[in-house]
Protein backbone atom coordinates (compact mmCIF):
# COMPACT_ATOMS: atom_id res chain seq x y z
CA UNK A 1 0.00 0.00 0.00
CA UNK A 2 1.47 3.23 -1.42
CA UNK A 3 2.62 5.50 1.81
CA UNK A 4 0.72 8.37 1.00
CA UNK A 5 -2.89 8.26 3.08
CA UNK A 6 -6.16 10.08 2.83
CA UNK A 7 -9.34 10.03 4.53
CA UNK A 8 -12.51 10.14 2.00
CA UNK A 9 -16.08 9.96 2.83
CA UNK A 10 -16.95 7.30 0.90
CA UNK A 11 -15.11 4.79 -1.82
CA UNK A 12 -16.94 4.54 -5.07
CA UNK A 13 -14.68 3.68 -8.24
CA UNK A 14 -13.76 7.11 -8.58
CA UNK A 15 -12.92 9.29 -5.57
CA UNK A 16 -12.37 12.67 -5.55
CA UNK A 17 -10.10 14.54 -3.06
CA UNK A 18 -10.60 18.25 -2.41
CA UNK A 19 -10.45 20.88 0.85
CA UNK A 20 -7.26 20.17 3.00
CA UNK A 21 -6.92 16.44 1.57
CA UNK A 22 -6.37 17.81 -1.96
CA UNK A 23 -4.17 21.20 -0.96
CA UNK A 24 -1.81 18.69 0.88
CA UNK A 25 -2.10 15.95 -1.86
CA UNK A 26 -1.35 18.99 -4.58
CA UNK A 27 1.08 21.15 -3.14
CA UNK A 28 3.09 19.16 -0.13
CA UNK A 29 3.08 15.87 -1.80
CA UNK A 30 3.02 16.66 -5.76
CA UNK A 31 1.26 14.26 -6.97
CA UNK A 32 0.29 14.29 -10.15
CA UNK A 33 -1.39 11.75 -12.55
CA UNK A 34 -0.18 8.01 -12.24
CA UNK A 35 0.83 8.73 -8.11
CA UNK A 36 -0.01 5.71 -6.02
CA UNK A 37 -2.08 6.74 -2.92
CA UNK A 38 -4.08 4.44 -0.37
CA UNK A 39 -7.45 6.13 0.59
CA UNK A 40 -9.40 5.40 4.10
CA UNK A 41 -12.75 5.52 4.59
CA UNK A 42 -13.12 4.68 8.13
CA UNK A 43 -14.38 1.59 7.98
CA UNK A 44 -11.20 -0.75 8.84
CA UNK A 45 -10.11 -0.97 5.10
CA UNK A 46 -7.38 0.37 3.12
CA UNK A 47 -8.26 1.14 -0.88
CA UNK A 48 -5.13 1.38 -3.52
CA UNK A 49 -5.82 3.78 -5.81
CA UNK A 50 -4.24 5.83 -8.37
CA UNK A 51 -4.71 9.91 -9.18
CA UNK A 52 -6.16 10.11 -12.98
CA UNK A 53 -6.66 13.83 -13.22
CA UNK A 54 -5.95 16.42 -11.06
CA UNK A 55 -8.15 19.89 -11.68
CA UNK A 56 -8.27 22.97 -9.79
CA UNK A 57 -9.30 22.19 -6.51
CA UNK A 58 -9.93 18.43 -7.06
CA UNK A 59 -7.76 15.35 -7.44
CA UNK A 60 -9.51 12.29 -9.59
CA UNK A 61 -8.47 8.62 -8.31
CA UNK A 62 -9.44 5.68 -9.30
CA UNK A 63 -9.71 2.73 -6.59
CA UNK A 64 -7.82 -0.28 -7.71
CA UNK A 65 -8.15 -2.72 -4.68
CA UNK A 66 -8.90 -2.93 -1.22
CA UNK A 67 -7.87 -4.89 1.77
CA UNK A 68 -8.73 -5.54 5.38
CA UNK A 69 -6.10 -3.68 8.00
CA UNK A 70 -4.92 -5.25 11.40
CA UNK A 71 -3.40 -2.21 12.87
CA UNK A 72 -6.76 -1.32 14.72
CA UNK A 73 -6.59 -1.73 18.24
CA UNK A 74 -9.01 -4.81 18.86
CA UNK A 75 -10.10 -3.40 22.58
CA UNK A 76 -12.02 0.19 23.29
CA UNK A 77 -9.55 2.45 24.99
CA UNK A 78 -11.80 5.92 25.64
CA UNK A 79 -9.17 8.63 27.00
CA UNK A 80 -10.71 11.66 29.20
CA UNK A 81 -8.13 14.67 29.43
CA UNK A 82 -8.97 17.89 30.67
CA UNK A 83 -7.95 20.25 28.81
CA UNK A 84 -4.57 21.59 28.72
CA UNK A 85 -2.54 24.74 28.38
CA UNK A 86 -0.91 25.96 24.95
CA UNK A 87 -0.90 23.23 22.54
CA UNK A 88 -0.37 20.44 25.38
CA UNK A 89 -3.84 18.83 23.81
CA UNK A 90 -2.82 18.60 20.61
CA UNK A 91 0.37 16.42 21.67
CA UNK A 92 -1.95 14.55 23.84
CA UNK A 93 -4.29 14.14 21.48
CA UNK A 94 -1.31 13.12 18.79
CA UNK A 95 0.19 10.59 21.57
CA UNK A 96 -3.21 9.40 22.09
CA UNK A 97 -4.07 8.20 18.41
CA UNK A 98 -0.71 6.58 18.37
CA UNK A 99 -1.22 4.52 20.90
CA UNK A 100 -4.61 3.05 20.01
CA UNK A 101 -7.41 5.56 21.36
CA UNK A 102 -10.66 4.38 20.35
CA UNK A 103 -12.26 8.05 20.95
CA UNK A 104 -11.19 11.08 23.00
CA UNK A 105 -13.05 13.15 25.03
CA UNK A 106 -11.53 17.00 26.14
CA UNK A 107 -13.36 18.08 29.36
CA UNK A 108 -13.09 21.61 31.12
CA UNK A 109 -14.25 20.71 35.07
CA UNK A 110 -13.39 22.97 38.19
CA UNK A 111 -9.16 23.58 37.98
CA UNK A 112 -9.21 23.60 34.60
CA UNK A 113 -7.98 26.64 33.34
CA UNK A 114 -7.48 26.54 29.57
CA UNK A 115 -10.36 27.32 27.63
CA UNK A 116 -11.65 25.26 24.54
CA UNK A 117 -13.32 26.97 21.11
CA UNK A 118 -14.68 25.62 17.69
CA UNK A 119 -11.10 26.23 15.98
CA UNK A 120 -8.97 24.67 18.68
CA UNK A 121 -11.19 21.82 18.74
CA UNK A 122 -11.40 21.58 14.92
CA UNK A 123 -7.80 21.39 15.04
CA UNK A 124 -7.86 18.74 17.53
CA UNK A 125 -10.19 17.01 15.29
CA UNK A 126 -7.11 17.29 12.33
CA UNK A 127 -4.87 16.59 14.91
CA UNK A 128 -6.07 13.21 15.17
CA UNK A 129 -6.58 13.00 11.27
CA UNK A 130 -2.65 13.47 10.65
CA UNK A 131 -1.27 11.29 13.47
CA UNK A 132 -3.39 8.58 12.30
CA UNK A 133 -2.51 8.30 8.94
CA UNK A 134 0.89 8.61 10.24
CA UNK A 135 0.66 5.96 11.77
CA UNK A 136 -0.91 3.84 9.45
CA UNK A 137 -4.11 3.32 11.27
CA UNK A 138 -7.24 2.97 9.33
CA UNK A 139 -9.78 5.33 11.62
CA UNK A 140 -9.27 8.59 12.72
CA UNK A 141 -10.53 8.52 16.35
CA UNK A 142 -13.02 11.06 17.13
CA UNK A 143 -12.08 14.32 19.50
CA UNK A 144 -14.95 15.64 21.51
CA UNK A 145 -15.49 18.26 23.87
CA UNK A 146 -17.26 18.10 27.37
CA UNK A 147 -18.01 21.53 28.91
CA UNK A 148 -18.45 19.65 32.40
CA UNK A 149 -16.73 16.59 33.96
CA UNK A 150 -20.22 15.60 34.17
CA UNK A 151 -21.06 15.28 30.87
CA UNK A 152 -17.31 13.40 30.05
CA UNK A 153 -17.69 10.57 32.83
CA UNK A 154 -21.27 9.85 31.98
CA UNK A 155 -19.98 9.78 28.27
CA UNK A 156 -18.29 6.55 29.25
CA UNK A 157 -21.20 4.32 30.63
CA UNK A 158 -21.13 1.19 29.33
CA UNK A 159 -17.06 0.78 29.32
CA UNK A 160 -16.06 -2.10 31.19
CA UNK A 161 -13.16 -0.70 32.84
CA UNK A 162 -13.46 2.91 34.50
CA UNK A 163 -10.34 4.40 35.55
CA UNK A 164 -9.96 7.80 36.97
CA UNK A 165 -6.05 8.84 37.75
CA UNK A 166 -6.35 10.88 41.05
CA UNK A 167 -3.02 12.63 42.15
CA UNK A 168 -4.47 12.43 45.43
CA UNK A 169 -5.65 8.54 45.36
CA UNK A 170 -3.54 6.92 48.29
CA UNK A 171 -3.26 3.55 46.11
CA UNK A 172 -5.10 2.18 43.04
CA UNK A 173 -8.25 -0.03 43.24
CA UNK A 174 -7.83 -1.04 40.03
CA UNK A 175 -4.23 -2.51 39.37
CA UNK A 176 -4.12 -1.50 35.56
CA UNK A 177 -1.57 -4.96 35.03
CA UNK A 178 -3.12 -7.09 34.08
CA UNK A 179 -6.29 -5.63 32.19
CA UNK A 180 -9.12 -6.94 29.90
CA UNK A 181 -11.86 -5.39 28.40
CA UNK A 182 -12.95 -1.76 27.21
CA UNK A 183 -11.32 1.59 29.31
CA UNK A 184 -12.22 4.90 29.23
CA UNK A 185 -9.65 6.61 31.53
CA UNK A 186 -9.99 10.09 33.18
CA UNK A 187 -6.79 11.96 33.76
CA UNK A 188 -7.28 15.91 34.55
CA UNK A 189 -5.46 18.77 33.52
CA UNK A 190 -3.01 20.85 34.66
CA UNK A 191 -5.24 21.99 37.63
CA UNK A 192 -5.98 18.58 38.84
CA UNK A 193 -9.49 17.98 40.69
CA UNK A 194 -11.26 18.49 43.91
CA UNK A 195 -12.00 16.25 46.05
CA UNK A 196 -15.45 16.16 45.22
CA UNK A 197 -14.74 15.16 41.45
CA UNK A 198 -13.29 12.28 42.94
CA UNK A 199 -15.92 11.08 44.98
CA UNK A 200 -18.47 12.11 42.28
CA UNK A 201 -16.69 9.97 39.81
CA UNK A 202 -16.23 7.02 42.45
CA UNK A 203 -20.53 7.66 42.62
CA UNK A 204 -20.70 6.85 38.83
CA UNK A 205 -18.47 3.64 38.73
CA UNK A 206 -14.65 4.99 38.51
CA UNK A 207 -12.21 3.49 40.00
CA UNK A 208 -8.71 5.42 41.39
CA UNK A 209 -5.85 4.80 40.33
CA UNK A 210 -2.54 6.37 41.46
CA UNK A 211 0.16 6.88 38.80
CA UNK A 212 3.19 6.65 41.74
CA UNK A 213 4.26 8.77 44.33
CA UNK A 214 5.11 11.76 42.07
CA UNK A 215 2.95 13.71 40.52
CA UNK A 216 3.18 13.60 36.96
CA UNK A 217 2.27 16.56 34.60
CA UNK A 218 -0.95 15.94 33.12
CA UNK A 219 0.56 14.75 29.44
CA UNK A 220 2.65 12.99 31.14
CA UNK A 221 -0.28 10.91 33.17
CA UNK A 222 -2.51 11.05 30.09
CA UNK A 223 0.74 9.06 27.78
CA UNK A 224 2.19 7.18 30.23
CA UNK A 225 -1.80 5.38 31.51
CA UNK A 226 -2.40 4.88 28.50
CA UNK A 227 0.91 3.18 27.40
CA UNK A 228 0.64 0.85 30.43
CA UNK A 229 -3.11 -0.01 29.50
CA UNK A 230 -2.51 -0.46 25.91
CA UNK A 231 0.44 -2.51 27.37
CA UNK A 232 -1.74 -4.41 29.19
CA UNK A 233 -4.24 -4.93 26.92
CA UNK A 234 -1.90 -6.64 24.18
CA UNK A 235 -1.45 -3.90 21.98
CA UNK A 236 1.92 -2.90 22.34
CA UNK A 237 3.35 -6.14 21.50
N1 LIG B 1 -2.23 20.39 40.25
C1 LIG B 1 -2.19 19.11 40.84
C2 LIG B 1 -1.58 18.08 39.91
C3 LIG B 1 -2.35 17.79 38.68
S1 LIG B 1 -1.52 16.64 37.71
C4 LIG B 1 -1.41 19.14 42.12
O1 LIG B 1 -0.62 20.07 42.27
O2 LIG B 1 -1.57 18.24 42.92
C5 LIG B 1 -2.64 16.43 36.38
C6 LIG B 1 -3.39 15.12 36.35
O3 LIG B 1 -2.51 14.05 36.08
C7 LIG B 1 -4.09 14.74 37.63
O4 LIG B 1 -5.34 15.34 37.78
C8 LIG B 1 -4.20 13.23 37.49
O5 LIG B 1 -5.28 12.86 36.67
C9 LIG B 1 -2.91 12.90 36.78
N2 LIG B 1 -1.84 12.54 37.73
C10 LIG B 1 -0.64 13.17 37.89
N3 LIG B 1 0.11 12.53 38.78
C11 LIG B 1 -0.61 11.48 39.23
C12 LIG B 1 -0.36 10.44 40.18
N4 LIG B 1 0.76 10.36 40.86
N5 LIG B 1 -1.33 9.52 40.34
C13 LIG B 1 -2.49 9.58 39.67
N6 LIG B 1 -2.78 10.56 38.78
C14 LIG B 1 -1.85 11.48 38.55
Amino acid sequence: MARNRFFVEKIEDEVSLTGEEFRHAKNVLRLNAGGEVTLLDGSGKEYSAIVTKVEKGRLVLNVLSEKDSDREPKTKVYLLVGALKGDKTELVVQKAVELGAEKIGVFSSAFCSAYMNENKLERLRRVSHEAAKQCLRTTAPEVFYFETLDGALKSADGYENKLFACEFAKKSEKELLPLSGSCALVVGSEGGFQREEFSYAKELGFLGVSLGKRILRAETAAISMLSVVMYGLGELR
